[in-house]
């Protein structure tokens, strides 16, 4: 048995990653502010015998450096997510991201802790060669466009979990992830999945950005999950870096088109500007889609579930949430 803790555990992968750790038998602990991630998402979990949670930030210094010291394993996952909220608060953004990380692997280091980083696809930036290869080179976009300020915060974290590696010999392990998707994920901050998703079932239009022509490739978190337990126990996995995502790619009007067929949804699809959407001066990526040759190598990881179970495993979330909510409502 391992005990691991998880920052940002209430958060939408790392409460998927607190059960299937639970379910194998590990012992979780979880610190998150709540600040993005929602205590429901764990309240099924506070009677678990190998779990426990604390509400706090990663920066309270006391707190942490006890459930450091308890654990076997961190997994560094607490950071300002989704681009909406980059954009609306970049100092927030690049405090978190930046002082949150360093706060974590100072405290690692201090107990010698194996470490995994939470990177981003995001740090590929503007790059057009697809698809993204773990050594490509980057290019981002001016500091004056808040949207970069994302990538760059992760990539001074990955030069900083690779740096203690290297020089402290801090077992640090990075996993860039490509759009995660699933239950729990909310469309409160821009995600473009849980958005079509809850639009499709309450019968309002689709929302486009732009044509539309832009793609992505998603990712059951589940199968994402297991790629970061796969990291996390294997040896070999320390000092690098490793994409986790799907290569199955759509564009976004597709992906519409998609969402209302396997929901079997009347919505219309409607098509707004970028500029409507993110406000003057956004700059969305083209396409995104990794290379998973080296997490494959090593440890023989494919994503398993296709696009339309994880369509209908959020519809199925949503409708439950929906009927709680309308329970509650009507109990009250
Ligand atoms: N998007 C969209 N409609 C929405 C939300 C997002 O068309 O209601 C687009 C967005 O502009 C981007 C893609 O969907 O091109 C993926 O957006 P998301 O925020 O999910 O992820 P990211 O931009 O980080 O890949």
């Amino acid at each position: 048995m391992t005990h691991f803790l998880i920052t940002g555990g209430m958060g939408f992968i790392g409460s998927h990653l607190t059960e299937a750790l639970l379910a194998r038998g590990h012992y979780v602990t979880v610190v998150d502010d709540v600040s993005t991630g929602r205590f429901e998402n764990i309240a099924h979990l506070t009677h678990h015998p190998l779990f426990r949670f604390a509400i706090e930030s990663i920066m309270n210094e006391t707190v942490m450096d006890r459930l450091v010291s308890e654990c076997d394993v961190v997994v560094h996952l607490a950071a300002a997510v989704g681009v909406q909220l980059i954009v609306e608060r970049p100092t927030h953004t690049i405090e978190t991201n930046v002082l949150g990380t360093h706060a974590v692997l100072r405290m690692a280091n201090r107990y010698r802790k194996r470490t995994l980083i939470a990177s981003t696809s995001e740090v590929y930036g503007k790059g057009s060669r697809l698809p993204f290869r773990e050594e490509d080179d980057v290019v981002l976009g001016p500091t004056t466009k808040s949207r970069w300020a994302y990538a760059c915060s992760k990539m001074l974290d990955e030069f900083l979990a690779l740096a203690y590696w290297r020089e402290q010999n801090l077992p640090t392990v990075i996993f860039r992830l490509f759009n995660t998707v699933g239950p729990r994920q909310t469309g409160r901050y821009g995600m473009v999945v849980p958005r079509f998703v809850g639009q499709a079932l309450r019968g309002e239009p689709l929302t486009v950005y732009g044509d539309g022509t832009q793609s992505r490739a998603f990712c059951d978190v589940a199968d994402v999950v297991r790629a970061i337990i796969g990291l996390a126990e294997h040896p070999d996995a320390v000092g690098q870096v490793f994409n986790i995502g799907n290569t199955r790619e759509i564009t976004i009007r597709d992906l519409a088109a998609l969402v209302k067929r396997v929901l079997d949804s009347p919505s219309d699809i409607v098509f707004v500007p970028y500029e409507e959407a993110y406000g003057p001066g956004f700059e969305d990526m083209k396409r995104r889609v990794p290379d998973i040759s080296k997490i494959r190598a090593l440890l023989g990881w494919e994503p398993e579930i296709p696009l339309e179970t994880t369509i209908e495993r959020i519809a199925h979330y949503m409708r439950k949430l929906e009927g709680q909510v309308a329970l509650q409502g009507a109990g009250s």
